[in-house]
């Protein structure tokens, strides 16, 4: 018994039939003794679906203008969450972001949490009530509303977590939980049954999209644990949670992104303060680089080789054409970069030769490699890319 915290994103409150299913799951956790809050996103592709009617009338409207519309996904699902417990017999409050104490910045369609203040989720959970609370949304300091980013809701679930210090915070999803693997694409993917928060943090910022970026970071640094389970199918989930309190293994997943582009520039100049130059030029444009590369020096020119977001390929090359002389710059949009992911790497030597061979093994030429800490990056030939996924995941994780 205690205070629990469940998220159902959109696609578990998709229609009229999941919606039910969703409050026989949380009157279930209720009938138990436990107070629930209860946070959802807005139903199937209503968001997009907004984006789009308003990209038909105006498509550089006032942000403002787009969280007033985008908001209004979430306070859909939260009023017919509430009809449907409501009907199973329960006593039932929805509240909107702002009714629920979500203080934001003025930052619109991109804002963040500055505090929740908690005297109205109290009240009703005081009273008995099951709150169900409108994720993704909050209000700024003009009283307007504002919306956290794209899979904001993640984010909302876990800052309410943090500001009650909930017992637990379920996020429920159509996954059955964080893979090795895409278990779509890659036979043998397996479930994990935990990961930390950094090996979380980096699955989600190299494609895996189980977990909004955000709502990791904000777990970790208020411990919220977290479990990512299925609204459909009742099992045990992947628990997200410290280092300190898990074993340590060496890969926990593997992961794909074709969203890179490689952009180089050779022959450069190979004059001091040049690298300087060409970063600060990106970033002014708000254009981010993940990984760098720069060759030795020879008779005074050398090549320094980045890479971005696809989309951004071809607006890097226009500006470094616009202030780089004497180079050649090309942009190669077919490739992709597959990452492993694992706290255990730090400290067993051989993980990066081990990735290597099962390329090698494969035939896939490796064109960059990035490391960090707990992670290995390779950026390789788009074309490449599922059949290396398979190869370095049959490596550290074995058929059984
Ligand atoms: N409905 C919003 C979106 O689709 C927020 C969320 O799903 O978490 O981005
Ligand atoms: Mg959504």
């Amino acid at each position: 018994m205690g205070l629990i915290v469940q998220k159902f994103g959109g696609s578990s409150v998709a229609n009229a039939e999941r919606v039910m299913n969703v409050a026989r799951i949380v009157t279930d956790t209720y009938k138990q003794g436990n107070d629930v809050i209860v946070v959802v996103s807005a139903q199937g592709d209503t968001t997009d679906d907004l984006i789009a009617k308003a990209n038909e009338i105006n498509p550089s409207a006032h942000k403002r203008e787009m969280d007033q519309l985008l908001s209004a996904g979430e306070q859909i699902s939260i009023s017919l969450l509430a009809m449907a417990i409501e009907k199973l017999g329960f006593p039932v409050i929805s509240l909107l972001g702002w009714q629920a104490g979500f203080n934001t910045n003025a930052i619109y369609t991109q804002a963040r949490i500055k505090n929740i203040k908690p005297n109205r989720l109290q009240a009703e959970i005081a009273k008995h009530n099951i709150v169900v609370v409108a994720g993704f949304q909050g209000i700024n300091r003009y009283d307007d509303i504002t919306t956290l980013g794209r899979g904001g809701s993640d984010t909302s679930a876990v800052a309410i977590a943090a500001a009650l210090k909930a017992d637990k915070c379920q996020i429920f999803t159509d996954v059955e939980g964080v893979y090795t693997a895409d278990p779509r694409k890659v036979e043998n993917a397996k479930k994990l049954k935990e990961i930390t928060y950094d090996e979380m943090l980096e699955l989600a910022t190299l494609g895996a999209q189980v977990l909004n970026n955000r709502s990791v970071e904000m777990a970790k640094k208020y411990g919220v644990e977290l479990e990512v389970l299925s609204s459909l199918n009742p099992i045990p989930g992947t628990i997200v949670k410290e280092a300190a309190k898990m074993e340590k293994m060496l890969i926990r997943g593997v992961t794909k992104d074709k969203d890179v582009a490689l952009v180089s520039i050779l022959n450069l100049q190979d004059t001091p303060g040049i690298a300087f130059k060409i970063f600060s030029k990106l970033s002014a444009k708000n254009i981010n680089v993940d990984i760098i590369l720069q060759s030795f020096g020879r008779d005074g020119t050398k090549d320094i080789v980045f890479t971005v977001s696809k989309d951004n390929g071809p607006l890097a090359v226009e500006l470094l054409e616009g202030m780089l002389e004497d180079c050649r710059i090309v942009c190669n949009t077919e490739v992709a970069k597959v990452s492993i992911v694992g706290a255990g790497m730090e400290s067993h030597p051989g993980t990066a030769s081990k990735m290597f061979e099962a390329l090698y093994e494969t035939n896939i030429n490796i064109q960059m490699i990035s490391t960090s800490e707990i992670k290995i990056s390779v950026i390789i030939d788009a074309e490449d890319a599922d059949r290396a996924v398979s190869a370095v995941h049959r490596k550290f994780i074995p058929n059984d």
